[in-house]
C-alpha cells in the first residue's frame, strides 16, 4: 500500500475528500451532506448506494465515518503522509500555502470576518483531521493567496481609505487554486514557462471569475471583497449598482434579506426564473423560454465585457482560457461569449470548439483568430494535494 494525501474541503454542511496517492494519482473521493441534519448521508465517487452517517453526523463524524469506509476498501491502510485543505479566506496575511500550526489556526480565526459563512466551517474541517491525523503535516491552500499579487489599483475600491486602513474593505479575489492551476497547465500547453506565460483565464461554474495573469501573476480578477462581485454566475448576481441597496432599503427590505437574495436568489437562477444549471438554461432556452435566453445573453455579454476589461491588464497575451463546468463543457457558451468579442480578434473554430478541443491540446481558435483559445479542465484538488505533498516533504520529522 502506497502513501496517500488526503484533501478535504469543508462547506457549511458538507465535507468533500479526495485520496491522491505519492505521485498525485487521484485514488478516490467521497462526500457527505446534509451534516448536522437527522437525514445526513456519504457517497463514494460515483456509486449510487449512498453510506449511512450518524443522524445530525459533525464535519468530525463524517469525516471519521469516511475515512474508516477508504480503511475498508483498502485505499489507506495508514495515515496519510499529507493533508490538504481549502481555506476560502486568508485575508492579506497568506500569499501562499500555509503549514497548519497554532499561529496559522489563529490567522485564518482572524480573517472570518471577511469570510463568515466559510472560514469557520474550514476551520471544523482542519480542527476534525488534526484530532484524526495529530502526527501529519497539514496545509492550508487558500482561494485568496494567488491574487495577492494583484496591484494597488486593482485591489482599491474607491471608498475612504479608512474602511481598507481599519477594516480590510478592499479586492481580495478568489477561485486562486483554480487559476493558478490554470496558468501551470496553459504554460505546458503553449510551450512556455509559467513565469513567462500571459493569460486571461475564466472559471465558469456554479461560481465565475475571470482572472487577469501577467507572466505567470495575478494582476486583476473579477471577485473583490467577497465571491459576489463580478459575473453573473448560478444564483450570484455578481456587479450590481451599489445605489440598489438604498433603493431595497426604502422598499422595506432588511440587510440580510438583500444579502440572501443576491446571492441565493439571483445570478442564472433570478434571471431565468428557472434554474442556476447551464445545461437546463440552454435546453430550456431551446423550447423558446424567454426569460432562459435572457439569462444566457446577460451571463455571455457580461463576461465578454469582463474579457475586454481584463485586456487592460495584460501587456501581451498568450491565450484566453475557458474553465469550469460551464466553461470546459458548453461550445455555446463559448461561442456566444467570443461573438461579443471580435473587435480584439478573438475567433473561434467551429469544429475544434465543438470537440473541446480534445485532438488540439486544448486550443479552439481558429487560424484567423489573433490569439489562442483553450479549454483546460480545473483540477483544483490536484493542486491542493501538490502544495499539501511539498510542504509535508519539507517539514522536519514528516
Ligand atoms: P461546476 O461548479 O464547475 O461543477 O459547474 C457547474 C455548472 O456547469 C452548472 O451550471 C452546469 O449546468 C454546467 N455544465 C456542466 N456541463 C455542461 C454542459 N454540457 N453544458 C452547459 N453547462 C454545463
Amino acid at each position: 500500500m502506497e502513501d496517500t494525501v488526503l484533501v478535504v474541503n469543508c462547506g457549511s454542511s458538507s465535507l468533500k475528500l479526495a485520496l491522491f496517492d505519492n505521485r498525485l494519482q487521484k485514488q478516490a473521493s467521497a462526500l457527505a451532506e446534509r451534516l448536522g441534519q437527522d437525514d445526513a448521508f456519504a457517497r463514494l465517487g460515483h456509486e449510487d448506494t449512498p453510506l449511512t452517517l450518524p443522524p445530525g453526523a459533525s464535519h468530525s463524524q463524517a469525516l471519521e465515518s469516511l475515512v474508516e469506509v477508504f480503511r475498508e476498501r483498502g485505499l489507506m491502510s495508514s495515515a496519510p503522509v499529507a493533508v490538504g485543505h481549502r481555506v476560502v479566506h486568508g485575508g492579506e496575511t497568506f500569499r501562499e500555502a500555509a503549514l497548519i500550526d497554532d499561529s496559522v489556526i489563529n490567522a485564518i480565526e482572524n480573517c472570518a470576518a471577511l469570510a463568515p459563512l466559510h472560514n469557520p466551517v474550514n476551520l471544523s474541517g482542519i480542527r476534525a483531521t488534526l484530532s484524526q491525523f495529530p502526527d501529519v503535516p497539514q496545509t492550508a491552500v487558500f482561494d485568496t493567496a494567488f491574487h495577492q499579487t494583484l496591484p494597488k489599483r486593482a485591489y482599491l475600491y474607491a471608498v475612504p481609505e479608512a474602511w481598507y486602513q481599519d477594516w480590510g474593505v478592499r479586492r481580495y479575489g478568489f477561485h486562486g487554486t483554480s487559476h493558478a492551476y490554470i496558468v501551470l497547465e496553459a504554460a505546458r500547453l503553449l510551450d512556455k514557462t509559467p513565469a513567462t506565460t500571459s493569460i486571461i483565464s475564466a472559471h465558469l461554474g456554479n461560481g465565475c471569475s475571470v482572472t487577469a495573469i501577467r507572466d505567470g501573476i495575478s494582476v486583476d480578477t473579477s471577485m473583490g471583497l467577497t465571491p459576489l462581485e463580478g459575473l453573473v454566475m448560478g444564483t450570484r448576481s455578481g456587479d450590481v449598482d451599489p445605489g440598489l441597496f438604498d433603493f431595497l432599503a426604502s422598499k422595506g427590505m432588511a440587510a440580510d434579506e438583500v444579502h440572501r437574495s443576491l446571492n441565493q436568489r439571483g445570478g442564472l437562477l433570478g434571471l431565468s426564473g428557472q434554474t442556476n444549471d447551464m445545461r437546463t438554461l440552454c435546453e430550456l432556452a431551446d423550447h423558446g423560454h424567454e426569460p432562459s435566453r435572457n439569462a444566457i445573453d446577460v451571463f455571455c455579454f457580461r463576461l465578454a465585457r469582463y474579457i475586454g476589461a481584463m485586456m487592460a491588464s495584460v501587456k501581451e497575451l498568450d491565450g484566453l482560457v475557458f474553465t469550469g463546468g460551464i466553461g470546459e463543457n458548453s461550445a455555446r457558451i463559448r461561442q456566444q461569449t467570443i461573438d461579443n468579442l471580435e473587435i480584439f480578434g478573438y475567433k473561434l473554430s467551429t469544429d475544434l470548439n465543438n470537440h473541446h478541443g480534445e485532438y488540439s491540446d486544448g486550443r479552439i481558435e481558429s487560424a484567423e483568430s489573433r490569439y489562442p483559445v483553450l479549454v483546460i479542465p480545473t483540477n483544483e484538488e490536484l493542486m491542493i494535494a501538490r502544495e499539501a505533498l511539498q510542504l509535508a516533504e519539507n517539514t522536519p520529522n514528516a
